[in-house]
């Protein structure tokens, strides 16, 4: 298969830089065009970032100019197959949609997550919502599209959901430790998190409150049913650089044994394992069974950063069980997610 052309939308930004990390190589895509905002715009990748990935930049990519991000720059600097944006929210809603008249925007930003006609996927869970795809490009008269993924707490929150549905999930809480890169480069001052914690992250809670039941929802054909369960979320930066750290209490309908529920977790798998996509990991929940795991140093890089990794799992007085969920933010978080969707639907023909 000839590999597919890739524009990334805000190639500079932290999570722009993980999609150069994780596409070099890749066997289906390979980056064409890099665009960011006016301040990047003209200059070489490599004087227009901050590069701060554990890899080196790779030569060549450096060597490319970045454009603006405006459909006329980015089509005359190459040839485009796929979008991937990872535009700051406030400004990519309109800018998506420029694109999405003629290619398939991937977008890592929160615009269009909670719109009708648009996926908010998450490939071993929803695969279904992809059926959205051809009702968007129909009722707003597109010939590309808009997907998106979900906020980073809510994915690897939300992986850990669907496997315990099946015991009739009523009421979650949810307590985050979050990483630093999750805001983004350079994000939060270092003497505002140096020795602290903050506990706020600006309308994170929200997200994983929303975006987790129309992630679980039905989807009836026409529009996805947001699933019938309360969850409450409570959001914290803590002094991490990758991986964020979530606390989850779950009320069950049935009541199953700690076993079953790791049996659930241990055998949960999707589309992208049957599959066999090119980024999607053996293992999509890891089980760890020591009283200390999961920790971000130790376990973010579970399955090249794809997999969750759960522990702690035990049961609890007021609600069902708790247990711990970790999840690397700028890999499953943003950028594999991106490229992981992308090879769903390269391999199920809606690219
Ligand atoms: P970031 O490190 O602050 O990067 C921001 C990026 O946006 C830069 O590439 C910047 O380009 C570009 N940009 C800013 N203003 C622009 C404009 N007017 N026009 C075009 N490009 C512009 O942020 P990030 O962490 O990568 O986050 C990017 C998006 O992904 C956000 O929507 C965020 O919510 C979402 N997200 C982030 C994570 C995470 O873990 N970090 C996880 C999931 C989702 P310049 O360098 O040229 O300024």
């Amino acid at each position: 298969m000839k590999r597919k052309s890739v524009a990334i939308l805000a190639a500079t930004g932290a999570v722009g830089q993980r999609f150069v990390q994780l596409l070099e190589n890749h066997p289906w895509f390979e980056i064409s065009v890099l665009a960011a905002s006016e301040r990047s715009a003209g200059k070489k990748y490599r004087d227009a970032c901050a590069w701060r990935m554990e890899t080196d930049m790779p030569k060549e990519i450096g060597e490319m100019t970045v454009v603006n991000t405006d459909l006329k720059a980015v089509k005359e600097a190459g040839d485009v197959d796929i979008v991937f944006s990872a535009l700051p929210g406030d400004i990519a809603g309109p800018i998506e949609e420029s694109f999405a008249v003629e290619f398939p925007v991937l977008s890592k930003a929160a615009a269009h997550r909670m719109d009708e006609d648009v996926p908010l996927l998450i490939p071993e869970v929803n695969p279904e919502q992809l059926e959205l795809i051809p009702i968007q490009k129909r009722r707003r008269g597109w010939s590309g599209f808009i997907s998106t993924d979900p906020n980073c707490s809510t994915i690897q929150m939300a992986m850990t959901l669907k496997p315990l549905m099946k015991f009739g999930l009523k009421r979650v809480v949810v307590t985050t430790m979050q990483a630093l890169s999750g805001a983004g480069y350079p994000g939060v001052a270092s003497l505002d998190i140096i020795d602290n914690v903050i506990p706020y992250i600006a309308k994170e809670e929200e997200k994983m409150e929303t975006e987790t039941k129309k992630i679980l929802g039905t989807f009836d054909g026409e529009r996805v049913r947001p699933a019938d369960i309360a969850i409450s979320a409570s959001c914290n930066r803590v002094n991490v650089k990758d991986g964020h750290l979530e606390v989850i209490y779950v009320d069950l309908e049935y009541k199953p044994t700690i076993e079953e529920i790791k049996e659930a977790f241990r055998n949960f798998i999707g589309e992208p394992q049957r599959l066999k996509l090119p980024t999607a990991p053996e293992r999509p929940i890891i089980v760890r069974d020591e009283i200390d795991r999961p920790q971000p140093r130790l376990d973010r890089d579970a399955g090249r950063g794809m997999s969750i990794v759960v522990g702690r799992i035990r049961s609890d007085p007021v609600m069902t069980i708790k247990y711990l969920c970790l999840g690397h933010n700028t890999i499953r978080g943003a950028a594999g997610a991106g490229i992981l969707s992308a090879e769903l639907m390269v391999a199920k023909g809606y690219i």
